[in-house]
């Protein structure tokens, strides 16, 4: 077992737990399963009415289970669970044998207990010739002389569909009130006689039943014996955590107890949900394993959604705080060089088209100054603004090494805090400024404004063309805009837009792939 916490901690590994365990395994959840070993049809030498099993052992459904959950890397300890806690960041499940673990949701699946009559005999032939469901072993019972033993309000009800498998029934009235009205004539009208007497034991002979033994002495004569138990929730676990057991009704009839749930199995205990017999004591084993499944995809959908928030507030974080000065000082300082020391290669392209208009060019976050080295070597008068000091240090030592330091002013400046001077600029550059949508067009305004009357704006960034790319860049992807972003922001009757495209050029992918990404472009020139 792990010592972080799974995300789910399936308790109770029957039919329902291992269906649980397999829909959240295949999310690729981490589940541990907790079982005891006790499932409720064990004594049951055949399961029916469960598609594709029918007949077969119930070890060999929970066998194949495990094998399957096991494949998608769902793990299983043989334990007994006595409780569990709840605290911020999940549960602590504690096992009798002193062990516990860590869950971030429980899946509780401890099925229920059958609490049959006190006689003599019962007990030791329940699942064999003394059954409780006719659709699990009524059809392997049929035409058996079958006594209706009256346990449970619905014994009526059983005794009519035992009738229907059998046409030698008998009501065992077990000593209790004699039917009257509708309900005497019923029986007596599809031929069961009613026995009175209270039965005291089970005859068994040669290891199968031969009959019932009454409080008169007498012997009735019998091949099976169907019998209501009193169905108990095992929800000792779930008590644990305040949810407490309450009456499970039928037909306002009580049949025994459960932990109440919602329909896809959420409990009022946030994180903790129950399938199968636990909450419903009707399930059988395809009603609780399909409930079960139903549950497992809520506690993946429960944590996706968990973990979205997360991510929210997690990113919230990272947006708010990597543009910081700190951040980029911080950036700046953990390597000799972020940057290949190149110009930027629209800067390039576009610049060179200007050739013989140098002026004033403003270099909107300059990073070690490789752009600004290459508009000074080109007659430029540059000034050049970045957050981070320490970037500004090695762009100052990039120009003095090429002779332009006197060529370009160094501006320790957050342009966002602080707008540079109004139409003084005749070439107002920012190649790769990524920011939040919002705080980008507040940047983009500021940048226009420096724009000298006849000067150019050029803004160069990533396309979100490249999302669809193996390059990258899925980390932010509000963070990249189009040209047309760019162009709805300037006023048509100040600005003509000379270029406005997703630019192609290739580049290598993390893997060493040569593909092809987009440089967002855009040019504008002030009238
Ligand atoms: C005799 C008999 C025959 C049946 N035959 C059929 C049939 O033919 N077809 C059919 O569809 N249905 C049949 N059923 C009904 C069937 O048993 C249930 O529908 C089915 O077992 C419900 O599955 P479950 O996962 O909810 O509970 P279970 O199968 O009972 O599984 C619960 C598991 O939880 C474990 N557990 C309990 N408490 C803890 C704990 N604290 N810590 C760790 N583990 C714990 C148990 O050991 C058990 O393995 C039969 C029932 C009986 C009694």
């Amino acid at each position: 077992m792990r010592q972080d916490a799974y995300d789910v901690v399936v308790i109770g590994g029957g039919a329902a737990g291992l269906s649980g365990a397999l829909v959240l395994a295949r999310s690729r959840r981490s589940v541990l399963v907790v079982d005891g070993g006790e499932p409720r049809n064990a004594p049951a030498a055949h399961m029916h009415n469960v598609l594709g099993f029918d007949g077969r052992p119930p070890a060999e459904l929970l066998a194949a289970g495990r094998a399957e959950i096991a494949g998608y890397g769902a793990e299983f300890v043989t334990a007994t669970a006595v409780s569990a806690a709840r605290d911020d960041s999940g549960f602590t499940v504690r096992f009798e044998d002193g062990r516990s673990v860590r869950g971030k949701r429980l899946l509780v699946t401890t099925g229920l207990v059958d609490e049959l009559p006190d006689i003599e005999g019962l007990a030791g032939r329940w699942g064999r010739d003394v059954a409780h469901c006719p659709y699990c072993h009524g059809y392997e019972l049929r035409d058996k002389r079958i006594g209706v033993l009256v346990s449970s309000p619905l014994a009526f009800h059983a005794a009519q569909m035992w009738r229907q498998l059998s046409p030698h029934v008998l009501f065992l009235l077990n000593g209790g009130e004699a039917p009257a009205g509708d309900q005497a004539l019923e029986l007596a009208a599809r031929g069961m006689p009613v026995v009175a007497e209270r039965v005291t034991s089970v005859q068994v002979t040669d290891d199968r039943i031969t009959g019932v033994r009454l409080a008169d002495g007498n012997v009735v004569a019998l091949e099976a014996i169907a019998v209501g138990p009193r169905f108990v929730a095992r929800s000792a676990v779930l008590e644990s955590l305040g949810l407490k057991a309450v009456d499970f009704e039928m037909n306002g009839n009580v049949l025994g107890s459960h932990i109440p749930s919602e329909p896809n199995g959420a409990t009022t205990v946030p994180g903790v949900w129950v399938a199968g017999n636990v909450t419903n004591l009707g399930a059988t084993v395809a009603v609780a394993a399909a409930a079960a499944q139903t549950t497992g995809a809520m506690i993946n959908l429960d944590l996706i959604a968990e973990e979205t928030r997360e991510a929210v507030a997690a990113y919230r974080h990272r947006v708010s705080t990597m543009f910081s000065e700190d951040a980029w000082e911080e950036r700046y300082r953990g390597r000799d060089a972020i940057w290949s020391g190149n110009p930027n290669p629209q800067l390039v392209t576009e610049v060179t088209a200007l050739d013989g208009r140098a002026g004033r060019a403003l270099d909107v976050g300059s990073g070690e100054g490789a752009d600004a080295v290459w508009l000074a070597k080109r007659g430029w008068q540059v000034t050049a603004v970045d957050i981070s000091t320490v970037a500004l240090g090695r762009a100052a030592g990039h120009a003095a090494e090429a002779g332009v330091v006197d060529a370009i002013t160094f501006s320790h400046t957050d342009l966002r805090a602080e707008a540079p001077a109004e139409r003084s600029y005749d070439l107002v550059s920012a190649q790769f400024m990524h920011l939040p949508p919002e705080a980008r067009q507040e940047l983009w305004a500021r940048l226009a404004a420096a724009v000298a009357p006849g000067g150019t704006l050029l803004i160069v960034g990533h396309h979100p063309s490249d999302l669809a790319t193996t390059v990258g860049r899925m980390h932010f992807p509000d963070m990249l805009f189009t040209p047309d972003e760019i162009a709805e922001t300037l006023d048509e009757d100040s600005w003509t837009v000379l270029t406005a495209e997703a630019r192609p050029r290739p580049h290598t992918d993390p893997d060493g792939r040569t593909i092809t990404i987009h440089d967002t472009v855009l040019v504008a020139r002030r009238r």
